[in-house]
């Protein structure tokens, strides 16, 4: 079975991307597996810690590792957003593959100190595991957001993802270019869409030549995401579609069935409405692949 890191060098040598999703439950889980199992295209799944929480970091490893096994299927784990150490050596002992250490909250010399520490502390654990910083602001929660929040001030630039790639050493890089969290009600509705800079983008790949991960992909235009990972994004982030998929999914099972009570007989609609959100966005990320 092939390492995380030699499955996204492939993809971007390629010139194409390895599909992130983020799973707080057996329906989304079984969903992105089907997905890239029917599409034969490695895949992340991703939980952040209010997701680990409610899952549980060791039972997440345990079923992750188990389903690689059972299908001999390139399925990884990360550890999504993580803002403390103690959650990150949980992840790593849990066996996730890579983890999103997020101190962008912070002032910049602050998140570079303690990111090179969390690199050093998670390494030490787990020298294979992927970990990735996180600068510049793309806004908060992956949920249904009224107002687009200004994010204008936080995009990053190549000079300071350079220092922070070289200083902290970490393995991926997560920078602020246009993405943001969640969606606004007009994206749901598909009356707008978020677009991306792409000069920025492609200015941070030849800054740091590092791995880069385009989070809050939820909503973004098509050819944006296309441009973005010719651009150098390797990694790209889907949470916000999948959740109102689920919702949408789980809604429609209940209606059809108003007197169910067996969830494998309400759930299956659910199961279904968030594979084909996955199936669209993996074969995007993945055209290069599917076109070879
Ligand atoms: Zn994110």
């Amino acid at each position: 079975m092939n390492t995380l890191r030699a499955v996204i060098q492939d993809a971007q040598a390629r010139g194409d991307a390895v599909g992130h999703f983020n799973v707080s439950d057996l329906v989304l889980l079984k969903a992105v597996l089907a997905a890239a199992r029917e599409l034969d295209v490695p895949v992340v799944v991703g939980l952040s810690e209010g997701e680990r929480e409610f899952v549980g970091t060791r039972t997440i490893g345990a079923l992750v590792r188990s389903l690689r096994e059972e299908f001999d299927f390139p399925i990884f784990l990360n550890a999504d957003h993580t803002h403390s150490l103690a959650k990150g050596i949980e992840a790593a002992k849990a066996g996730f593959d890579a983890i999103v250490f997020d101190l962008s909250a912070l002032p910049f010399a602050e998140n570079v100190r303690q990111t090179k520490q969390a690199v050093e502390a998670l390494k030490s654990i787990n020298p294979s595991m992927m970990v990735e910083g996180e600068i510049g602001d793309i806004g908060t929660g992956s949920e249904i957001h009224d107002a687009a929040p200004d994010l204008a001030k936080g995009l990053s630039s190549p000079e300071e993802a350079k220092q922070f790639v070289e200083s902290t050493g970490v393995d991926i890089l997560a920078p602020a270019v246009g993405n943001m969290h969640g969606m606004l009600r007009s994206m749901v509705k598909g009356e707008t869409k978020k677009r991306l800079d792409i000069e920025r983008i492609a200015g941070i790949k030849r800054a740091t030549g590092a791995f880069l991960t385009l989070h809050g992909g939820s909503g973004t235009d098509d050819d944006d995401l296309r441009r973005a990972i010719a651009a150098g994004i390797n990694i790209v982030h889907i949470n916000t579609e999948l959740r109102v998929a689920w919702r949408h999914g789980l809604e429609q099972g209940l209606a059809k069935m108003p007197d169910e009570v067996v969830p494998y007989k309400i759930l299956p609609p659910a199961v279904e409405a968030v594979k084909q959100v996955v199936l669209s966005r993996l074969r995007l990320f993945n055209g290069k692949r599917r076109a070879a």
